[in-house]
């Protein structure tokens, strides 16, 4: 089978960029290095772009991910990061990207049609993504310049307080009913970004920041990068309740390629087979439908099957869809359309 071109709800190649782990520019991001997006990989595996993620570090070492091959685990949040700090990190990564699109790696899209010619001139398309809005001052200062530099997706919080909410902490087995939600300022943000209309991601919020969103958004409900909690008790997975919301609202949900929200033991061992993958893909089609779930690999930021490795294996999931006797028109859903989509609605 032809592998369709493959749009993706996450992946957190700046942070590794910024992190000194990617050689910078199109030639170091040409390929060779040990990450798991790049151009040569991209090429191979029918990656034609995604949500590029900017994402702040914890400045504290209070989270440690080696937790997390244990049976159970429950990890603290981890402190709250600074504005000052974070945005100093964050224009780093808004800048990584936007030199990447001046030496011609990849466009930053701010419209579907955007996507939809990057995709067709065989340019990978970045959506400007923020995982945590540290760097978002309550004036909303920074939100209208990164607005204007392409930002076109936002969650309100990674798994860390801000000032607009608490974050869903690492916890297995958990449901993610974990704490308070939003703040009046996570309120006002909502309310902002429905006025620009930035998509706003509810992958990192706990179950009461997901509802407050639910109530305060007029736009469609998405979590970019998430998984079904029916199959893996994670705090990070979604519930039947938040399925169904996400499916009333015609929002989706991009499947994370992350092992320990796929697997039913919460570990995070790459042995995990695609028909995991493909056993998520199943459940979350038959909570939201087919034109609600897509793709969220949170490549390089995240340990995923082995079988898969990087973008480059993509095609190997595409096979084992088609194997599993999804039709040619569900895969390219899959694969792409259902985000172009989604992303239509939310930004007109
Ligand atoms: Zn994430």
């Amino acid at each position: 089978m032809q592998t369709p071109p493959i749009f993706d709800g996450h992946n957190d190649l700046l942070l590794r960029v910024h992190s000194g782990n990617v050689p910078f520019g199109p030639d170091g991001f040409q390929g060779g290095g040990g990450h798991q997006v790049d151009l040569e990989k991209a090429r191979a595996g029918g990656f034609a772009g995604g949500f590029f993620a900017i994402f702040v570090p914890s400045q504290d070492a209070s989270m440690d991910m080696e937790e997390m091959n244990k049976p159970a685990y429950d990890l603290p949040l981890p402190a709250q990061v600074e504005w000052s700090t974070a945005s100093r990190i964050a224009l780093s990564q808004a800048a990584i990207l936007i030199r990447l699109e001046r030496e011609g790696a990849l466009r930053i899209c701010r419209s579907t049609s955007d996507i939809n010619s990057a995709m067709e001139a065989g340019v990978l398309a970045a959506v400007m993504h923020m995982e945590g809005a540290e760097a978002i001052d309550p004036d909303f200062h920074a939100l209208d310049v990164l607005f204007g530099a392409g930002l076109r997706s936002l969650g309100p919080v990674w798994s860390r307080p801000t000032i607009y909410g608490h974050g869903v902490p690492f916890r297995f087995p958990s449901t993610g009913d974990t704490g308070p939600g939003l703040t009046a300022d996570g309120i006002r943000l909502i309310k902002k970004c429905n006025e620009l209309r930035i998509l706003i991601d509810l992958s990192h919020l706990n179950e009461a920041g997901f509802w407050d969103v639910a109530k305060h958004s007029n736009a469609p409900l998405v979590a970019t990068h998430s998984n079904a909690y029916a199959l893996c008790a994670h705090s990070r997975n979604l519930t039947d309740r938040q399925l169904h919301a996400i499916r009333d609202s015609d929002g989706m949900v991009g499947l994370n390629f992350a092992v320990a929200f796929l697997r039913q033991d919460g570990r995070m061992d790459e042995a995990t087979s695609i028909d995991r993958m493909i056993a998520h893909l199943d459940y979350l089609i038959q909570e939201v439908g087919e034109d609600r779930v897509g793709l969220g690999s949170d490549f390089d930021g995240a340990i995923v099957p082995a079988e898969i490795r990087h973008v480059g294996g993509l095609p190997k999931l595409c096979e084992a869809m088609e194997k599993h006797g999804y039709d040619r028109d569900l895969i390219a859903k899959i694969c792409h359309k259902n985000w172009l989509r989604v992303l239509g609605k939310t930004w007109g």
